[in-house]
C-alpha cells in the first residue's frame, strides 16, 4: 500500500491512546486484501505492560478460528519454550507481523506486510517491552529493516528503539521451522530462549 504522505489520511491504529482501544479499531480493519478471508483478526494476547513480546508471522488456521496467536501446533511449542525460561504466557505478549490469516497460510505478502506494520507499530509503542523476539524471518526483516536470512542472525542481540524506547531484540527460529526441521532447531530455539532469560535479566 503506497500512499502520498500530504494526502493520506493518518492509519487508525494512531487513533487508539490505549491497548483495548487499538485492538478495537484492528478488529474492523479492511486495509488489506486479507480482511475478505479472515474469521476474524488476530490481534495479540498477553500482559499490556509484559516485559517480554514475542512477534510472529502471521495467524494459521487455529489461530484464525480462535482469535489468538500461537494457539495451533507451533503455538504449543512456542508455549513450551516460554515455560521452559520459567515464565507462563500470561506473563508475556504475544503478536504477529500480520494480523489476519493468509489463505492457505501462505506467506503474507510485502503489501499486506506494509499495510499492517502500524498496528503492530503501535503494540510496541504502548506495551513498550524490555526484550522483543522475533520468531522467524518475517517479524525479523520487519523490525530490523534487514535482508540477513534467520539462520545467520538467531540468537543475536540487537538494539532496539522505537518511539523513544530501547529494546533488545532478539531473533529466533519459527516455531512451525523447528517442527519441520527436528532435533538441532530444537537445541538452537531453546539456547535462544535462554539467551533471552539473561537478556530479560540484565534489562530488568
Ligand atoms: N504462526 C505464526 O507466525 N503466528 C501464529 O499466530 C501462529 C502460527
Amino acid at each position: 500500500m503506497t500512499s502520498d504522505p500530504l494526502t493520506a489520511s493518518p492509519h487508525p491504529a494512531r487513533a487508539g491512546a490505549t491497548l483495548p482501544e487499538v485492538a478495537a479499531a484492528a478488529s474492523t480493519c479492511t486495509l488489506c486484501k486479507l480482511a475478505g478471508g479472515r474469521t476474524q483478526v488476530v490481534f495479540g494476547v498477553g500482559r499490556a505492560d509484559a516485559e517480554l513480546m514475542f512477534v510472529g508471522e502471521g495467524p494459521g488456521e487455529q489461530e484464525d478460528l480462535k482469535g489468538e496467536p500461537f494457539v495451533g501446533r507451533a503455538g504449543q511449542l512456542l508455549t513450551q519454550l516460554i515455560e521452559g525460561i520459567g515464565l507462563t504466557r500470561a506473563d508475556v505478549y504475544i503478536a504477529n507481523v500480520v494480523k489476519c490469516r493468509p489463505p492457505g497460510n501462505r506467506d503474507p505478502h510485502p503489501d499486506e506486510i506494509e499495510a499492517c506494520a502500524p498496528w503492530l507499530d503501535r503494540q510496541l509503542e504502548l506495551i513498550r517491552p524490555r526484550v522483543i523476539v522475533t520468531l522467524g524471518n518475517f517479524a525479523t526483516k520487519l523490525l530490523l529493516q534487514t535482508k540477513e536470512g534467520i539462520t545467520k542472525v538467531r540468537g543475536t542481540e540487537f538494539a532496539f528503539t522505537r518511539a523513544g524506547h530501547a529494546a533488545i531484540l532478539i531473533p529466533t527460529l519459527h516455531p512451525s521451522a523447528v517442527l519441520r526441521s527436528g532435533g538441532r532447531a530444537l537445541a538452537e530455539a531453546r539456547a535462544d530462549f535462554v539467551h533471552v532469560k539473561r537478556a530479560l535479566v540484565r534489562a530488568g
